[in-house]
């Protein structure tokens, strides 16, 4: 490229600059892999699993709590046929050896169903209240769940406010760079952006470039040094902006 030339003051404004773009790409990083926002998708997802835990817990007492009045009825009906059973066979109706034995029999086999009925109902309580405790349990996890999410949500929006901030005020302080900057040594900054966007400008120092931290040959050195101070020139070895 052709030497381009800036005053002293032009050239620190350009460092500015460059000062300012590595600024804005540090907070663009910044942003995109704020930890808060990994810790709030696996406090989303933890909580996905808490909730479809106690919807599987709610429709299993649900059932618990059908089969319980299944078991109230059918014990009830039992109880109600148990007692007109035993008047019957007390209320002097009957007769014969035989039907008293039918009735007996009848009276047994609803004791037998009675036990095995209030056995299951026992039983089917114990899973209820077990049952319970489990969703009371899960829901207070689901509660202390929301509280976290609630707080890194709280703690993810000032973080990102911050940064939008920071990222508003470098972006007007550029654009207050960019006024005083020759109009040339702009374009040519911005298209050396493209290809290292950390550090498209240095200064030289000698031989070794402070891009490359290559050594430029003797030759080199001596062309760049016998430029004017102010001299924009390209590094032979990365091809970044040189400013004598
Ligand atoms: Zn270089």
């Amino acid at each position: 490229m052709e030497n381009l030339f800036a005053s002293n003051d032009v050239i620190q404004r350009l460092f500015d600059l460059q000062g300012e773009d590595a600024l804005l790409g540090q907070l663009e990083h910044q942003v995109k892999t704020l930890p808060e926002r990994e810790k709030l998708i696996a406090l989303n997802q933890m909580k996905i699993k808490t909730e479809d835990l106690i919807r599987t817990q709610q429709n299993e007492s649900d059932e618990q709590f059908k089969k319980e009045k299944r078991l109230e009825l059918e014990l009830l009906s039992i109880e109600t046929r148990l007692s007109e059973v035993d008047e019957k066979l007390y209320s002097g109706v009957i007769t014969t050896e035989k039907e008293a034995k039918s009735l007996q029999g009848e009276i047994a086999h609803l004791k037998e169903r009675q036990d095995t009925l209030e056995s299951d109902l026992l039983e089917i309580l114990s899973l209820i209240e077990e049952s319970n405790s489990n969703i009371d349990s899960c829901n207070s996890q689901l509660e202390a769940q929301n509280d976290d999410i609630k707080t890194v949500e709280n703690a993810l929006s000032v973080i990102e406010s911050e940064l939008t901030q920071k990222v508003l005020e470098a972006k007007s302080r550029r654009e207050e760079l960019v006024k005083v900057i020759t109009e040339e040594i702009l374009t040519s900054y911005e298209a050396h952006r493209e290809h290292f966007p950390a550090n498209a400008v240095v200064r030289f120092e000698g031989p070794t470039c402070n891009g490359c931290y290559l050594t430029m040959s003797a030759m080199e050195t001596d062309r760049i040094k016998g430029l004017a101070v102010g001299a924009v020139t390209e590094c032979s070895e990365c091809g970044r902006l040189v400013v004598r």
